[in-house]
């Protein structure tokens, strides 16, 4: 029998998150993650998949990204699932940015390598992390394929039209700027999923996925292919995120400079880690923000309303975009989980054949499902994101092709 494991890995800069999966058998075999690389109090968190298996955890320092995979390595060992079998067919490496290069996933050879690094200026948080895990693995086992499955991927298909910003040409083309967009794995997924759940091919439907989490994302997919995507050169456009401001005039950035006399430094932590709905309320845990808006809270409910508004308007943009829209899909954190989001999301467009049943909207947990009423023009789904699965399919089918 040909090996048919599949290791996934997402390397950030101080942690690592894993899943091992059997692809011929369709399930997860164990997941884990570790954080806080570097200090002295990292966490090892390993839950084998198996019937009865349980949670370990232990703290204590991890001190980088080598010491993360052994420990990564001895937990999956201890459940005999060690990174030495023969059933272990490739490692799949999240990898935030591909620029226009990478169009597809790709095995990672010293070429590919030296272009995840040429992207580090348009990825500087992501890609030295993303760039040093593929490293390690590679360390561990030398002889096996190593796929890099990347965020912006699936958004290479998006017209210029599309991608472009409308600023000097020249300008934009020596710096590489354009919108990218990210979450890509989880855009393709749920796309393809949410064709899935209406009975029709990827290739006959136009869908707006939704990726609600504490990153937030939209895209408009015709056919399969994107054509639009909020998240631009970096994950700060688009939506209102956990700690990101989403869509601003850029000119509050020189105004901030000019007469705040804030650092760009400054600037870039304030709009993605203290702006959004944190940077609104004080919250970005969508749970928190409806809790106190349940107990009256104004400055949490003009929050969600600044929230709903800004994703209100991506849907009618991509509406427009697609001309057609046979489905919208919600999933991610607060898609898959926040019912009243999903509600004032298309709260008034039916107009647009747009509307949300309400019991079928509560019904928590569970697969994809359609929240709107029978009959509706276009279809309201909740399709839950997997994005380890399709980085594991990705990776398998291009190990598999090559063999
Ligand atoms: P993600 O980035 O996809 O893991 O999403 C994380 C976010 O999902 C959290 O910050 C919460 O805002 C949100 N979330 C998770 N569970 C729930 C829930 N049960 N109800 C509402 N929001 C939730």
């Amino acid at each position: 029998m040909s090996p048919s494991r599949v290791l996934v890995l997402n390397s950030g800069s101080s942690s690592v998150k894993y899943q091992l999966l059997d692809m011929d058998a369709g399930r997860r075999l164990a997941a884990g993650l570790v954080e806080r690389i570097g200090e002295r109090t990292s966490l090892v968190r390993h839950t084998p998949l198996a019937p009865g298996g349980r949670t370990r955890e232990r703290t204590g320092q991890v001190a980088d990204h080598d010491a993360a995979l052994k420990a990564m390595a001895g937990e999956l060992a201890a459940d005999g699932l060690g990174l030495d079998s023969p059933e272990l067919a490739a490692i799949g490496h999240r990898v935030v940015h591909g620029g226009m290069h990478f169009t597809e996933p790709t095995v990672i050879d010293d070429r590919v390598l030296a272009e995840i690094e040429r992207l580090i200026p348009v990825a500087p948080l992501h890609n030295p992390a993303n760039l040093t895990g593929i490293r390690t693995a590679m360390t561990l086992r030398p002889d096996l394929p190593q796929v890099a499955v990347f965020d912006t991927s699936f958004h290479t298909t998006m017209p210029e039209s599309a991608a472009r910003y409308a600023i000097d040409v020249r300008t934009a083309d020596e710096h590489r700027i354009r919108r990218y967009g990210f979450h890509g794995t989880s855009h393709a997924y749920v796309s393809r999923e949410t064709a899935t759940l209406l009975g029709r091919a990827p290739e006959e439907v136009n869908v707006i996925v939704l990726h609600l989490g504490n990153g937030a994302s939209a895209s408009a997919v015709r056919g399969g292919r994107c054509v639009d995507t909020s998240m631009g050169l970096t994950p700060l456009e688009g939506l209102v995120m956990g700690t990101r401001s989403g869509d601003m005039d850029p000119a509050v950035i020189f105004h901030l400079m000019r007469v705040g006399g804030m650092s760009a430094d400054e600037i870039d932590t304030l709009l993605n880690k203290k702006s959004g709905l944190v940077g609104l309320c004080g919250d970005n845990d969508m749970r928190e923000i409806r809790r106190r808006i349940d107990e009256g809270d104004e400055q949490a409910k003009l929050a969600f309303d600044i929230y709903i508004h800004r994703l209100k308007k991506y849907i009618g943009a991509y509406y427009a975009v697609l001309g057609r829209v046979d489905a919208v899909a919600f999933t991610a954190g607060v898609g898959e989980n926040a019912a009243p989001v999903r509600e004032a999301a298309v709260a008034g467009l039916e107009g647009l054949g747009l509307a949300v049943d309400g019991e079928r909207n509560a019904v928590r947990g569970g697969g994809p499902r359609l929240i709107s009423p029978d009959g509706a023009r276009v279809a309201v789904a909740v399709v839950p994101t997997d994005e380890e699965m399709e980085i594991a399919q990705q990776t398998y089918a291009l190990v598999g092709k090559n063999n």
